[in-house]
């Protein structure tokens, strides 16, 4: 018998361009140049001669959305194959240079788009319903009818555009000094007997071995760094608040403007419902911690620390396993996916034999994984490194589930394919749950088991307690901004507090500079990008649960609220589909209820295990 490769195969990027220069894609350049030349010659019919609401504007207004339509294709594809390549090897010349050609492409369309965003959320009621009138163009009510509910924080356009220009250099430019920052800190971490010097991402990746000591000194190490950087931290963080939130004061002319406002509606969710979920979180306090402290007992402890958050499962030295090869993995995958419905396992299968899934092992390969798609043929890829552990199945399993997503939205149209981050997941993280469920059924070693269940209460963990912490702490940090900058001693005692809040006493001691030393509260382009992870962990789950409920029924509504997820608010789609109220505590109450059997599963584990404190 020929021993099966580990590593995954190639992916064939030829169906869309031989190369990136390649007469087809130059053609499709050419495509775009020209509809964006008939674009910015109906841009004059629209903001021309004050007649934006007139037969004229409207008419243009539609030209433009078809147009751009087209355009976005054109655009797209080249770019999706550009990311490809530079994906699989980062020194393919002549994919940075089509990249850099696209970057030009892309300011002139989005900037030619200009105008008809504007049109669309300024126009009055009556002009939006005409505009909507056409059969084409009514594709994209939901984008322009959810785009309007801010309108009334719109400025002048002077303004919008004084706001843009000073952006750069203002707001963006503090989330640009942080990343610098913590792209060149180094720190110093013991390693045995002996201190080494290294970058803040190496040291990150010590806290995801085994060897608590080791975590706990990596951790060590990486506050250490940031601590004598707190100030420059505190200036950032305070100046990247203060700026949204004069920005909501200017904005809340005609009606307060609260600082959840824009991330609850880039989320397509309404305030109540993050409320409530939020509430259940709190609520589920107990049973995630309960999954924590168990996560410690399996080390010996009765508590976890900071240094713990991204901890492996204790090694018990005997996990024999060589891999599983790539054959082998998609056969699992494929049967776990089949389980709902015969043609969740043919995709899986499809996307193989096409050759879109990517996962060799090279040198030159762009870490982590992705899904993307290709607009013109509305064909998925996946993208990763296989190399045979039981995590690179969990992986290719999330991404196909990316992949199923938009290969049932492939023939909506373009503006009905985007969704927003709260329900991006939902698919993934069902695949994932459905492998893991399946490893778990063929696992035949109770340390096998241990494996899989240890990162379930991981993601438990993290959903349920961590990210309720950062959320709690940027919440207050915002109220608190109002009223003037905070120095760095009252970040730290409002980080530890909210520590204390979410995990109580499981917790061995705060991680007070976690506000510093945490990327996320510093992308300047959003905020409060924490919660739509909570979102997307207990609605996906829930989903999963309902698999029982519906039976026979489940895959088809299945399909049909993925097929909506560009299209409606979370809070519609879940009505519509799973005859559930979001905004109200009751599914998720029982999504956390369904998560409960699956700790009491890790406790049986452990005592199995003989693994005590
Ligand atoms: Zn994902």
């Amino acid at each position: 018998m020929i021993d099966e490769p580990l590593q995954g195969p190639a992916w064939d990027l030829t169906s869309e361009y031989l190369n990136p220069e390649a007469p087809e894609l130059q053609a499709d350049l050419d495509r775009l140049s020209e509809l964006l030349t008939q674009i910015e010659k109906l841009n004059e019919d629209l903001d021309g001669g004050g007649d934006a609401g007139g037969v004229t504007g409207i008419a243009a207004a539609q030209a433009i959305y078809k147009l751009s339509e087209q355009a976005v294709i054109m655009l797209e594809n080249p770019y999706c194959f550009a990311n490809c390549l530079l994906a699989v090897n980062s020194r393919d010349d002549a994919a940075q240079t089509l990249y850099g050609r696209l970057q030009a492409y892309q300011k002139r369309f989005s900037d030619l788009l200009e105008p008809l965003s504007q049109f669309t959320d300024l126009a009055n009621d009556e002009t939006i319903d005409s505009y909507l009138a056409d059969e084409e163009v009514q594709a994209s009510e939901f984008q322009v009818r959810h785009s309007r509910k801010r309108r009334h924080e719109i400025l002048s356009l002077a303004e919008e555009n004084l706001i843009n220009g000073l952006g750069l250099d203002g707001i963006h430019a503090w989330g640009d000094l942080y990343d610098r920052l913590s792209g060149t800190l180094s720190c110093d971490v013991l390693i045995g007997n002996e201190v080494q010097s290294m970058g803040i991402a190496q040291a990150s990746g010590l806290m995801m071995k085994p060897d608590v000591q080791l975590r706990q000194n990596a951790w060590k190490g990486i506050n250490d760094a940031w601590r004598t950087h707190e100030e420059s931290c505190a200036a950032a963080i305070n100046a990247i608040a203060g700026w949204r939130l004069e920005l909501g004061r200017k904005r809340g002319r005609r009606k307060p403007v609260h600082f959840l406002d824009a991330p609850v509606h880039m989320n397509r969710i309404t305030r109540k419902t993050l409320d409530t979920l939020l509430g259940v979180a709190k609520d589920a306090r107990p049973l995630a911690q309960r999954a924590a402290r168990l996560q410690a007992r399996a080390y010996g402890k009765t508590t976890i620390g900071p240094w713990d958050q991204r901890a492996p499962a204790p090694d018990l030295g005997q996990s024999s396993s060589v891999g599983t090869p790539f054959s082998s993995a998609v056969d699992i995958i494929a049967d776990a996916y089949g389980e709902v419905h015969p043609s969740m396992g043919e995709f899986v299968r499809m996307m193989v034999a096409e050759r879109w899934v990517e996962g060799t092992v090279g040198d030159n390969k762009r870490p982590g994984a992705f899904c993307t798609g290709f607009p013109k043929s509305r064909t998925p890829r996946v993208y990763m490194t296989y190399t045979g552990s039981a995590s690179d199945m969990i992986t290719l399993a999330h991404e196909l589930g990316h992949g199923l997503h938009s290969w049932v939205m492939r023939d909506l149209p373009e503006s009905q394919r985007s969704y927003g981050m709260s329900l991006a997941e939902t698919a993934s993280t069902f695949g994932e749950t459905l492998v893991r469920d399946a490893l778990m059924q063929r696992a035949d070693t109770a340390i096998a088991r241990l494996d899989i269940a240890w990162e379930e209460m991981s993601a438990l963990v993290a959903f349920i307690l961590n990210i309720p912490t950062r959320f709690e702490f940027e919440r207050r940090f915002y109220e608190a901004r109002q009223e003037r900058p905070l120095r760095p001693q009252e970040l730290n005692d409002m980080m530890s507090e909210a520590w204390q809040t979410w995990y109580g006493d499981t917790l061995a001691e705060p991680d007070p500079l976690f506000w510093a030393n945490k990327l996320h509260f510093y992308i300047s382009g959003l905020s409060f990008y924490n919660f739509p992870y909570l979102f997307g962990y207990l609605f996906s789950s829930g989903v999963y649960a309902k698999r029982k409920e519906f039976g026979a029924g489940f895959y088809d509504r299945y399909v049909a609220l993925l097929r909506d997820t560009g299209r409606m608010t979370a809070e519609d789609l879940a009505q519509k589909h799973l005859l559930i109220d979001l905004s109200m505590p009751d599914f998720w109450q029982e999504t956390v209820g369904s998560l409960e059997s699956r700790v009491d599963q890790f406790e049986a584990l452990l005592d199995e295990l003989n693994l005590a404190v």
